[in-house]
């Protein structure tokens, strides 16, 4: 009897696999680095053909942990590193060039023309997306205008568009299906968002052919078959989202005003609003959730661009933390910050402040302020832009959410989701399981394929809101004063 959901997490910096048992407990993980490279400012390209072998190899290495083989799985989910392009052959299955990242800015210039138009609102409100190089559109449409033949090719039929997820899924099913999840379509800029399907009219004003792009399918159910020459058996591909949406599957938010705050490098938050779409006056972006039902779900999303980030300057460019765990003792060694604030605008400040220039700052140092504080200042930096980001959402949905959900590699600081909880004034919940992108996949899979009902959503701690009303004010005061000394 096949014994093992495969879930296959396709991230920025690694690939990774996890096979989940029937109990829903991880029995294996696996994970193999994937390298970036960064040829001019702003670019960021990986290749398309080491992010599948790494894939691959980290599905036969978590096998061989259990000394177990492929006819051992039952079904496979997918989750991956949204809005990165590639495009490739679909005859030999050769990527035409490197893969363009999410993180790639070399469409800033395109991007900022479109927004400078008439065009930009209508774009947005069909997609629920900003213009912003961060979404596939214009990243297709460089790599079909720096080469040639490759825009004939495009309308011949002869190339095919995807984003991470459809590479992966080409790739398992040896090139027999080229298709999409409907999370990852709704990242393109090409997806009405309300109908869930390609947009002919944005699709002839950024000029791509229907004939490369993928079918899109939904996040869960028996999307295609892995090819037995590949992983060795014909299973289903049962489930596929993009990370932010598998994880919000994976901390069990899967209905209205239930939201998941996932705290690494930037902090981003999601809150599920049910089957309709909610749209943002404060800049969040609406976007597709994983759907368990047959109805299309929908959530708004916000990001805090620098959250663990600003604990990697302590530890990398300031030397004052040898580990980013360290800076929990350190922070709880003083009783406060004694009036320090830091604003990690290291990449300027998104949602609700929205300021791209914006740059970082100190505040508040008196001669007794030492390093101490200063860790405690990145810490509290951390949940105070996450606070204003719910604050803003709540306005927005105009529904309090109960309980923050939360994960991330950041997530394992005590004092961190203490503060949120203090600050929101309401409970902050830790799951066991912090891998939630790789348990959302699994869930979406297990879903369709009948591997396991109960979602295993399990409460590590529970953090309970304790601050007085006056200590918030207080706080939220100096932030906000320190936020407005750098706009
Ligand atoms: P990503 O997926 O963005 O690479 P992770 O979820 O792996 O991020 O989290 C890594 C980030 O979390 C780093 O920026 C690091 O500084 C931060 N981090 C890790 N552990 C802690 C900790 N105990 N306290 C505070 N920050 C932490």
């Amino acid at each position: 009897m096949s014994q093992y959901l495969l879930a296959c997490d396709e991230g920025t910096s690694s690939a990774r696999s996890v096979l989940f048992d029937r109990e829903g407990n991880v029995a294996a993980s696996a994970q193999i680095e994937i390298q970036s490279t960064f040829p001019k400012d702003g670019w960021v390209e990986q290749n398309a053909n080491a992010i599948w072998d790494a894939q691959r190899q980290s599905i036969s290495n978590a096998l061989d942990q259990l000394g177990a083989h492929a006819s051992a799985l039952h079904a496979v989910g997918i989750t991956n590193q949204r809005e990165t392009t590639i495009v490739w052959d679909r005859s030999t299955g050769e990527p035409v060039g490197p893969a363009i990242t999410w993180q790639c800015r070399r469409t800033a210039d395109q991007c900022a023309a479109i927004n400078g138009s008439s065009d930009a609102a209508r774009i947005q409100a069909r997609t629920g997306l900003k213009i912003d190089p961060y979404f596939s559109a214009t990243k297709l449409r460089w790599i079909l205008d720096n080469s040639p033949d490759l825009p004939k090719r495009a309308k011949d039929g002869e190339l095919a568009f995807g984003t991470v997820d459809s590479w992966l899924i080409f790739n398992l099913t040896d090139g027999r299906l080229h298709a999409i999840d409907r999370t990852n379509a709704s990242r393109t800029l090409f997806m009405d968002l309300r109908e869930g399907a390609w947009d002919n009219e944005l699709l002839s004003y950024f000029d791509i052919p229907l004939e490369i792009l993928p079918t899109i399918a939904p996040s869960s159910g028996e999307i295609g078959y892995t090819s037995g020459d590949v992983l060795g058996v014909e299973i289903p591909i049962a489930g596929v989202a993009g990370d932010q949406q598998a994880a919000l599957v994976g901390q069990g938010c899967t209905t209205p005003n239930s939201a998941k705050l996932t705290y690494g490098t930037g902090a981003f938050l999601l809150v599920h609003t049910g089957t309709e779409v909610q749209v943002s006056k404060s800049g969040l972006l609406s976007t597709t959730a994983a759907s368990l039902g047959d109805s299309d779900e929908f959530a708004l999303e916000g990001s805090v661009f620098s959250a663990g980030s600003a604990i990697q300057w302590l530890r990398d460019n300031l030397d004052i933390l040898s580990t980013a765990a360290e800076s929990e003792e350190l922070a709880t060694s003083v009783p406060d910050s004694a009036g320090v604030y830091l604003v990690p605008a290291f990449e300027g400040l998104g949602a609700p402040h929205w300021s791209a220039n914006a740059r970082g700052a100190l505040v508040g140092l008196s001669r007794s302020a030492d390093r101490r504080h200063i860790v405690r200042a990145a810490l509290e930096s951390i949940a105070l832009q996450s606070y204003d980001l719910i604050a803003a959402l709540e306005e927005d949905t105009g529904d309090r959410i109960a309980e923050l959900r939360v994960d991330g590699g950041a997530a394992a600081n005590d004092f961190l989701l203490q503060l949120q909880a203090d600050l929101l004034d309401r409970p902050v919940a830790r799951p066991v399981d912090l891998e939630s992108t790789a348990r959302g996949a699994a869930n979406l899979a297990a879903t369709a394929s009948d591997f396991w009902l109960d979602a295993h959503y399990e409460v590590d701690r529970r953090f309970e809101p304790s601050m007085s009303v006056t200590n918030r004010k207080s706080m939220l005061d100096g932030w906000y004063a320190a936020v407005d000394s750098v706009l």
